[in-house]
């Protein structure tokens, strides 16, 4: 998913009706996986596809998720809601890579990828490849529910 990511952590935000600081929070957690682009990058050299690093397993998620949950619901914190809304954004963003991309689904006990369908090479710039496929109207389809929902009510 190249463009989607922070438009369906809004639409999240807005379905749970957050208030303004916590729809900063769960759109930032919308695109944290991606955040290892810059170790792609910078350090990697694009050697190992980003999607095998530690940022896009759901299972590394899951436990972050348990343990900071845990935690949380164990003092009885009001930030419980808002902490479960980000995890839930990092699960949304893994689902929609999914969708035509590589997601190692049963990590940490496979390094197998997942994905829904693939994208052809059709051009020798990749980004106009996923642009150009017809999966690219689920993105723009996202995009322009939540246009219509940020026009419709500015969230809180
Ligand atoms: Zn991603």
């Amino acid at each position: 998913m190249l463009i989607a990511h922070a438009p369906a952590g809004y639409i999240l935000g807005r379905v749970a009706n957050v208030q303004r600081n916590v729809m900063l929070a769960v759109l930032l957690a919308s695109v944290l996986p991606d955040f290892d682009m810059l170790w792609f990058h910078l350090v990697d050299g694009g050697a190992v596809h980003h999607h095998r690093y530690w940022t896009h397993a759901p299972g590394f998620w899951a436990m972050i998720a348990a343990v900071t949950l845990s935690f949380l619901a164990v003092r009885k914190s009001q930030r419980l809601w808002p902490a479960a809304l980000c995890f839930i954004a990092i699960l949304l963003h893994l689902v929609l890579d999914t969708f035509v991309g590589d997601i190692m689904w049963l990590w940490p006990f496979s390094t197998e990828f997942y994905h829904f369908t693939t994208v052809p090479v059709t051009h020798s710039n990749w980004v106009l490849s996923f642009v150009l496929h017809w999966s690219f109207l689920v993105e723009l389809l996202i995009c322009a529910v939540a246009l219509i929902l940020f026009l419709k009510k500015p969230a809180k």
